[in-house]
C-alpha cells in the first residue's frame, strides 16, 4: 500500500512540474509581442505608434509618414 501511495505522490509531483513548465513556456511566448512593442516609435506629429523599421527618422524624431515629417518642418 505504501509503495502505491509513493507512486501516486510522485506522479502528482510530475504532473505539477509538467503544468508549471507548460505555463512557463506559454508565458515565455507571450513575452515576444512585448519585445515588438519596444521597437515601436511614436510619431512626433500625431503621436501614433509605428514600427521603428517603418518610421521616418528625422534626427532624434520619428514620424509615421513623410507627410507628417514635412508638416512638422514648417
Ligand atoms: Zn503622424
Amino acid at each position: 500500500m505504501f509503495g502505491i501511495r509513493v507512486l501516486i505522490y510522485l506522479v502528482g509531483i510530475a504532473l505539477v512540474v509538467w503544468i508549471l513548465l507548460r505555463l512557463a513556456r506559454s508565458s515565455g511566448t507571450k513575452k515576444k509581442p512585448l519585445r515588438q512593442v519596444d521597437d515601436m516609435v511614436r510619431c512626433a506629429h500625431c503621436s501614433v505608434f509605428v514600427p521603428r523599421n517603418e518610421a521616418i527618422q528625422e534626427g532624434d524624431r520619428h514620424y509615421c509618414s513623410t507627410q507628417h515629417r514635412d508638416q512638422d518642418r514648417q
